[in-house]
C-alpha cells in the first residue's frame, strides 16, 4: 500500500494503522511504516473551545464553556439559567435578574467539527465547535451586533459577537461569544 492516507491521528496513537506496527511520530510531516510502508500523514491537534461570556453589568462577568447545545431561559424568581433542551437539568446560574427575558428565550446549538491547516509547511488539525443563536419565539428579541433576530431565526457565531437578549428593555442581557485555543 502506497496511497497517502489521512488517518487523524491523535498524538496517543502510535501505531501503523495497516499492520500496527510501532512508528515514530513527527508533527505534521508524511510518515512512512518502516514494517509495510504504508504512508499516511500525522496532524497533531488543536483544541478551539467557545464561551458565553455574560456581562453582569459592568460589576463582572461569568464565563460559560460550550459543550452541547443549550437553552438561555429564566426560572420563576426571574434568574437566568442555562439548561439542556431535552431534560429540565438546570446547568448554570449566571447571578443575572431579569424579568425581560423570556423562558426559553434563545438557543445555542453547538456542532462539533474538525478542520486541517497548514502552519509553516506542517498541517494541523484543528477540532472547535460550530455555534449558532437562535431566537426561542422570546417576547422581548434577541439581537446579534445589532441585528435583530427574526422569531426562529438563527445566526451562526463568529468570534466576538455580541449578544442581546431583550434589547429594548431596562434589564437586557448582555453576552460576547468568544473562541480561543485550549490550554
Ligand atoms: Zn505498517
Amino acid at each position: 500500500m502506497s496511497a497517502l492516507r489521512d488517518t487523524g491521528l491523535f498524538k496517543r496513537d502510535v501505531y501503523c494503522p495497516e499492520c500496527g506496527a510501532e512508528i515514530k511520530i513527527q508533527d505534521g510531516v508524511e510518515q512512512v511504516c518502516s514494517s509495510c510502508s504504508t504512508r499516511y500523514s500525522y496532524y497533531p491537534e488543536k483544541r478551539i473551545v467557545s464561551q458565553l461570556v455574560f456581562d453582569r453589568h459592568n460589576l463582572d462577568s461569568f464565563v460559560y464553556e460550550l459543550n452541547e447545545t443549550i437553552v438561555i431561559g429564566r426560572d420563576s424568581q426571574g434568574f437566568v439559567n442555562l439548561h439542556y433542551e431535552d431534560f429540565d437539568s438546570i446547568r448554570e446560574y449566571p447571578n443575572i435578574r431579569t424579568h425581560n427575558i423570556s423562558d426559553p428565550h434563545a438557543r445555542v446549538r453547538v456542532e462539533k467539527v474538525s478542520m486541517s491547516r497548514e502552519v509553516n509547511g506542517s498541517k494541523e488539525l484543528i477540532t472547535k465547535l460550530k455555534c449558532s443563536l437562535e431566537d426561542a419565539l422570546s417576547k422581548n428579541g434577541t439581537c446579534v451586533n445589532d441585528q435583530k433576530l427574526r422569531a426562529k431565526e438563527t445566526r451562526e457565531l463568529k468570534n466576538n459577537d455580541t449578544i442581546i437578549l431583550a434589547p429594548n428593555c431596562d434589564r437586557y442581557v448582555k453576552i460576547t461569544y468568544k473562541e480561543k485555543f485550549a490550554g
